[in-house]
């Protein structure tokens, strides 16, 4: 092939330009988990865009503003500062200076989460800074979400799209909160997976979606290590 048949954005991932990898689906799909590896093994950024709708979440409550409320909601976010830094085994959240890691993935903290994601002004506030931390450096990342391939970046080089049934998910939920030994119902747990489904599928604004040209991914029986091999070999053979 002669340089100039090469598709430019080809070029460009092959002369170690910007590399743009999306991962959407529900929660509990096994997206993070996936996603933080693949980032790892491709030596990539990684944008735990969940994280971020988490910690306005996490704000909102702690400054007794009702997450649903766009105005108040808009006010907030242009007070906060939220940082993602690098911890030694993983990524750590800041708000204010103050670390959230922790804080931000209890139950409460997906609820508040998944509500304030479906506030426009929200999504505006948070698309920017999305987009910054994934074009930073080298520009090469792997972003994890709900919208990252139908919204954030539309001509990403690569998407995914990854499911699981309802019933796999919350178990996997279930036993990751147990496993940080919090005493969860796993019922509640299941009601609250269908429930953010419902609110992340069929909001008005960024639903959740299968990306067009998106690689499909059902996780149910698969193991993390298997979905990352798929993921990692598919985008090598595109870089
Ligand atoms: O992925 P995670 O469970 O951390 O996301 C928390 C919530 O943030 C989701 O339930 C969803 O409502 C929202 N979210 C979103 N768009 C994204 C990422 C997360 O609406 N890109």
């Amino acid at each position: 092939m002669k340089t100039k048949d090469i598709p430019t954005r080809v070029m460009r991932a092959a002369s170690g330009g910007r590399f743009i990898v999306t991962i959407d689906g529900p929660a509990g799909a096994g997206k993070s988990t996936a996603a933080r590896e693949l980032a790892k093994r491709l030596g990539f950024t990684f944008v735990d865009t969940g994280a971020l709708y988490r910690t306005v979440g996490v704000a909102a409550t702690r400054a007794g503003i009702a997450n649903t409320d766009g105005r108040a909601l808009s006010k907030l976010l242009s007070g906060i500062i939220i940082e993602m830094r690098p911890g030694t085994d993983r990524q750590l959240v800041f708000l204010d200076e103050r670390d959230v890691t922790e804080e931000i993935r209890t139950p409460e903290a997906s609820m508040a989460a998944s509500a304030v994601s479906a506030v426009p002004e929200v999504r505006a506030g948070l698309l920017d800074l999305q987009r910054r931390l994934a074009l930073a450096g080298e520009a090469r990342s792997v972003l994890e979400g709900r919208d990252t391939g139908t919204v954030i970046f539309p001509d990403a080089d690569m998407k995914f799209y990854v499911d699981a049934s309802p019933e796999v998910r919350a178990r996997r939920r279930f036993d990751e909160l147990s496993a940080k030994g919090a005493a969860v119902d796993p019922d509640k747990v299941f009601a609250e997976t269908v429930e953010r489904d419902k609110n992340d599928s069929t909001r008005a604004i960024a639903p959740l979606k299968c990306p067009d040209g998106a690689v499909r991914i059902d996780t149910s029986s698969m193991t993390v290590d298997e979905v990352v091999a798929m993921m990692e070999t598919t985008v090598r053979e595109k870089m």
